[in-house]
């Protein structure tokens, strides 16, 4: 069960200019460069949108981005928050 939307839509990498990301851009950056990846919070709203649309809960996309980045799930929804991305 996976929706395509917004998966394919195609990315330029902002670090290597690298073009036609097909996949999720923020998984180019994240195999590629993770240092900027990890330093990136930005991509966090990314990842949210795109677990939500592949139809995970909202607990477990925070969940899952606290794991990646090795932040509370408190510091994860506090920036959603305060991004509007989750209300
Ligand atoms: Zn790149």
């Amino acid at each position: 069960m996976r929706q395509t939307n917004s998966f394919n839509e195609k990315r330029e990498c902002p670090f290597c200019g690298k073009k036609d990301l097909k996949k999720p851009y923020w998984r180019h950056v994240q195999s590629e460069h993770p240092e900027e990846f990890s330093g990136n919070i930005e991509i966090w709203k990314q990842l949210y949108k795109d677990y939500r649309s592949a139809g995970m809960t909202e607990e477990i996309s925070i969940l899952a981005i606290s794991e990646l980045f090795n932040k509370s799930e408190e510091a994860v929804r506090d920036y959603l928050v305060k991004e509007k991305v989750l209300t």
